[in-house]
């Protein structure tokens, strides 16, 4: 079954619940051994979700961000570095779509690419710049040679790089110190994935250096010029937030089927009738619900939205993404006090959970720069 034979958004999260599933029961195993998660990303490209945000001028589904959104919540029920790593290309697909601001010729080129499975990502950081949206300009550098462009650098957290096929990377032109996006075809000579992903988070990520020496593009390889730290609202970003509060989902259903379960011979029945265990789970619905409605809430005005009141809705997508992860944060760690210190055992999935959710704080907009965007936006 593909998802594009599915008429309804209701359809569609049905087949991606069957997916779920199998990532779920192949979850542990990959966070383990740290091994990305290729299996999943097989079946993503054949179910045909990974093409579901091209535009509908090039022949794709170009699905709602709410409806990216939900899709993305429940891969991440199943598996958080799945979700993670498709929830950039599928985002960025859709951001591009929406913008509109490429040469139409290598954007329509690049949705026939990902319609046949191609998948992409953006390069920004670097062990230099640390987070680019803190406005760290590229070490990594592009000289223009006759009608190509010469690419040199080094990108850290280079999410899905076993399985890219175009890598967006930023770099510094050196002629006149301009800032652009090269899209780079994966199978370019002089790239190189250095396998430096260590992290106890999100570990099937696959999150790499990409090593970039001498790299010859052509000219229309630079897709796009900007400022950085300064690339405007982003709604496609909330894939982000989606993914911690699929995290926080599994979490608690997680911790409701041990509570069923658990029985110690202290008590009659399980711990599930217990007053406090009945508290933590019910802080749990409160944190799911709140993240939930806010996130979904700015998702819909954004579907709904022009592309003038897009642009001054900064503030509440970090917002959003600032009050969902941290929800998921807390909703992992009310999960883990109602399984005890079973929570804390390797075979236990809340220790992945608790790892996984952890990232999110680490992925853009931080929440100091979001506190400080509102703070500017009430003392305007
Ligand atoms: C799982 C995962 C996947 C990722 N995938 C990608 C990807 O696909 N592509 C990609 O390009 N990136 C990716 N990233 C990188 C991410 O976007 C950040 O660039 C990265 O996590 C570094 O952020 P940081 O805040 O730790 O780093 P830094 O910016 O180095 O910050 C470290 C600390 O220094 C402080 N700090 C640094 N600079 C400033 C400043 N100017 N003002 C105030 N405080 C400052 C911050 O408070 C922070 O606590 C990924 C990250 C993770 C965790």
């Amino acid at each position: 079954m593909k998802f594009q034979d599915l008429k309804t958004p209701v359809e569609r999260i049905r087949l991606m619940e069957e997916l779920s599933k199998k990532f779920l029961s192949r979850a542990a195993k990959n966070d383990e051994e740290g091994l990305f998660p290729f299996e999943n990303m097989k079946e993503l490209k054949e179910s045909g979700y990974t093409s579901l945000t091209v535009p509908k001028r090039y022949g794709g589904k170009e699905i709602s961000l709410s409806e990216f959104l939900h899709l993305q919540e429940k891969i991440a029920e199943g598996d958080g570095s799945t979700a993670l790593s498709i929830g950039w290309h599928m985002g960025i697909i859709k951001s591009l779509g929406e913008k509109n601001n490429w040469e139409e010729a290598v954007f329509k080129k690049l949705c026939e690419d990902v319609k046949k499975g191609a998948l992409m990502n953006n390069c920004a950081t670097e062990p230099q710049t640390g987070s680019p949206t803190r406005g760290g300009k590229p070490v990594t550098s592009a000289r223009k040679e006759e009608d190509s462009w010469i690419i040199n650098g080094r990108k850290s957290f280079t999410t899905m790089a076993p399985v890219l096929d175009y890598f967006n990377v930023s770099a510094t032109i050196e002629e006149s110190g301009e800032i652009g996006n090269f899209l780079i075809p994966g199978n370019s000579t002089g790239l190189e994935i250095e396998e430096t992903w260590d992290s106890i988070a999100m570990r099937g990520t696959g999150s790499h250096d990409l090593l970039i020496k001498d790299v010859r593009v052509k000219e229309e390889a630079l897709v796009e010029l900007f400022q950085t730290g300064k690339k405007g609202a982003a709604g496609w970003l909330l894939h982000i937030p989606a993914c911690y509060l699929g995290i926080a989902q599994a979490a608690q259903d997680y911790a409701i089927t041990f509570a069923k379960d658990y029985s110690p011979n202290s008590i009659k029945g399980a711990i599930i009738d217990l007053p406090n265990v009945q508290q933590k789970i019910g802080e749990m619905e409160f944190e799911l619900m709140r993240a939930r409605y806010f996130l979904y809430s700015v998702a819909d005005k954004w579907d709904e939205a022009n592309d003038e009141t897009r642009s001054g809705m900064q503030p509440e997508l970090g917002a959003v993404k600032l009050a969902v992860t941290n929800a998921a944060i807390t909703v992992v760690d009310l999960a883990m006090r109602v399984a005890g210190a079973r929570s804390l055992s390797v075979k236990n999935p809340l220790q992945r959970y608790y790892r996984d959710v952890r990232a999110g704080l680490h992925n853009p907009p931080m929440d100091d720069m979001t506190i400080q965007a509102l703070a500017k936006n009430a003392i305007k």
